[in-house]
């Protein structure tokens, strides 16, 4: 309540003013210092009394913007931060432009935000996207001086870069040519009606086979969610059959769904398209999330920079309670499940799932220790499943078409008589020097090369390979060929196939036709591109290669080619970090901020190499420490952009390379 009104506020003075969040405390009935405390957290407000300007432009400062030029857009001696005090001295007006953490179009980097208050009624910002130099000076004049905003580059106009000529198949609606009529939702209330003592939960003792027999049999629509084997798609991979399988099992009460589609880590952008283009998708999967879990109420948190997508959604959800799909008796079955957006206030925190819950609590947008989970105590201390968007996007397929159709969507190792392989398809970001950037759906398993070079997805790189952003800045960067142990000879190797197999047999075969193709006898490094981009190979190849920085793998890829300076990205991903810490846990507040320094003084004195041996060890050090006290991912993975750049490309650490 308290976030969603100084949202509001927000979004109608372009600031907090003082006299508002007096009247919204008395209001309420909040103390006041609870408003400040939650007015104070969030980048995005921005309260009175720092005297803010009418008139701001703030441009990503993150990844593929900072690929191109946003450091030298924002300059404060040579870049638009200067023209703006030069035109604030001579309209007397004062305008401000500043940097700005991801905003989500990073296929079409460099973007900027621009407000002019009074804004026009129902806009609440102008984006602008893939402008050069001069057209974002332009922009800040134009905007300065009084005159009409130029039209801004709105994403539903923007025709993205997608599969070249295979569909997208997770919307089975469109596949299909079916009516949007949720007729997945319909298909287990079809199903609710035939149980006469309505759905069974299973005794708390049950486990293992006889749960999963259990549930075949007494809740079958479920059941196609683990045969699916569909992951969590926002970065951790957890099975989302097993949050829902959790929370349906919690005594019925109050329980809750919330779709995590704050999608703030820079280099992804997949969920803004499924907001944008198939809203009915995430609609309906939250629906059935909630029927099949037997939760109360839907909520669907979206970054607040996704202006359109929100819009979508809201019409969308109006059109599904219209149909009776959702709302107060959910196709007359008597049953109420409201859905609603809820617009974030701002801030990459809030994409951790314990973090958004405390942003949806009116407080400091701060992860929780866990446990206990959310899947017991989430949103109001009620079990909660908590799923990205696209998680949520496949299970109408994965109701309407059955798992298994899903799981064999996955690519398979070429070869005669090969069986071994990958299950289920997903989406991927791209973006960095692609000739085609976009967001691209593809059989999971599908190695690099096929999605960096094909000309059905990316179309190639912009010039030769020299890196990839395998995971935003989490995983920092991977350079185009992984250097390969020594002393991994072939026992070894056979041994950690071994290893793999007592897991499963599948990714064992799978492990072994990698090596036998990638890494034959005298190999020293392996080759990036070939390696297939699904979660679990990841972890296998970790184990195998026990590279000095375990590789990440996310939805959203930034790839770099010849020329480009890794240390200043890497340094740029760490400073992301640091700007994006919530400051609870100190090591992590204290240590981003000291690996920024490492980085500037890397960088500062790469002439005379006299920071490199004592910077590695530094880092070491700081590593240690964030991964045994950090509350969150985050303080987890500051040090990684940095780690990987001093592993891998250590002549980028002695000399700025030729070209950068
Ligand atoms: S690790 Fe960092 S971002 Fe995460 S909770 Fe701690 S201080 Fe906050």
């Amino acid at each position: 309540m308290i976030v969603q009104r100084l949202r509001e506020i927000q979004n109608r003075h372009g600031f907090l003013p003082d006299k508002d969040l007096r009247e919204l405390a008395r209001e309420t009935g909040v103390p006041l210092y609870r408003v400040e405390e939650i007015s104070s957290f969030f980048p995005a407000f921005v309260l009175e009394r720092t005297n803010p300007a009418p008139t701001v432009i703030r441009v990503c400062r993150d990844m593929a913007c900072h690929l191109r030029g946003a450091g030298e857009l924002l300059d404060p001696k040579k870049g638009l931060p200067a023209l703006a005090d030069k035109l604030s001295q001579e309209t007397g007006k004062k305008v401000c432009v500043e940097g700005v953490s991801c905003l989500g179009r990073c296929d079409r980097a460099p973007v900027a935000w621009a407000e002019r208050h009074p804004m026009p009624e129902h806009v609440h910002a102008w984006v602008y996207a893939n402008k050069s130099r001069a057209e974002l000076e332009q922009l800040v004049r134009t905007l300065a001086t009084g005159g009409a905003a130029p039209p801004a580059d709105d994403d539903a106009k923007y025709v993205p870069h997608m599969n070249a000529t295979t569909p997208v198949e997770i919307d089975v609606y469109a596949r299909e040519g079916w009516p949007r009529d949720y007729r997945a939702v319909k298909k287990f209330i079809d199903f609710l009606a035939t149980l006469p003592r309505g759905l069974q939960r299973p005794p708390r003792d049950l486990g293992g086979r006889e749960l999963d027999a259990f549930v075949k049999e007494n809740h079958p629509l479920l059941a196609e969610l683990k045969a699916a084997g569909l992951l969590g798609m926002g970065g951790a991979g957890a099975p989302a059959y097993q949050k829902w399988l959790d929370v349906w099992r919690e005594p019925p009460g109050e329980k809750y769904v919330v779709s995590n589609g704050d999608e703030s880590e820079p280099g992804t952008f997949k969920d803004r398209e499924i907001m944008l283009r198939m809203p009915h998708l995430l609609v309906e999967g939250v629906i059935l999330a909630g029927l099949m879990t037997g939760a109360t109420a839907g909520y669907i948190y979206v970054r607040h920079e996704y202006l359109e997508q929100i819009h979508e959604l809201r019409e969308e959800i109006a059109r599904a309670e219209q149909i009776g799909a959702c709302g107060a008796n959910v196709f007359n079955t008597g049953r109420a499940f409201p859905v609603e957006v809820f617009e974030s206030p701002g801030g990459y925190i809030c994409g951790e799932q314990s973090a958004l819950i405390e942003a949806m609590e009116d407080r400091r947008s701060q992860p929780r220790n866990r446990p206990p989970e959310l899947t017991t105590n989430g949103l109001r201390d009620k079990p909660t499943v908590v799923n990205n968007v696209e998680t949520l996007a496949w299970t109408p397929f994965i109701v309407l078409r059955e798992g298994t159709q899903y799981a064999t969507r996955g690519w398979h190792v070429p070869g005669e008589g090969k069986t071994a392989g990958f299950g289920g398809r997903r989406l991927f970001s791209v973006s960095g020097d692609v000739k085609r950037p976009g967001v691209y759906e593809v059989p999971i398993g599908l190695p690099f090369r096929d999605l960096i070079e094909s000309p059905e997805y990316c179309g190639g790189v912009l010039g030769k390979l020299k890196a990839i952003a395998t995971s935003g800045p989490s995983g920092g960067l991977l350079p185009a060929r992984l250097p390969l142990d020594p002393k991994l000879d072939e026992k070894k190797r056979a041994e950690a196939v071994a290893r793999i197999a007592e897991r499963s047999k599948n990714d064992a075969e799978v492990m072994d036709w990698f090596i036998k193709t990638y890494m034959p006898p005298g190999e020293t490094s392996v080759d990036l591109l070939g390696v297939p981009l699904d979660l679990n190979f990841f972890r296998n190849l970790n184990s195998l290669l026990r590279l000095p920085v375990e590789a990440m793998l996310g939805a959203g890829l930034v790839v770099y080619a010849e020329g480009t300076d890794v240390l200043d990205q890497a340094v740029n991903f760490t400073e992301f970090y640091r700007n994006e810490s919530c400051g609870k846990c100190i090591p992590c507040r204290l240590g981003s901020q000291k690996l920024v320094q490492i980085g500037n003084e890397l960088l500062g004195s790469r002439a005379t190499g006299a920071r490199a041996d004592g910077a590695a060890a530094d880092v070491k050090e700081i590593t240690k420490a964030l991964q045994l006290t950090s509350i969150c991912g985050l303080g987890y993975v500051a040090p990684i952009p940095l780690a990987t750049v001093m592993s891998y490309f250590p002549d980028d650490v002695a000399k700025k390379p030729n070209g950068a």
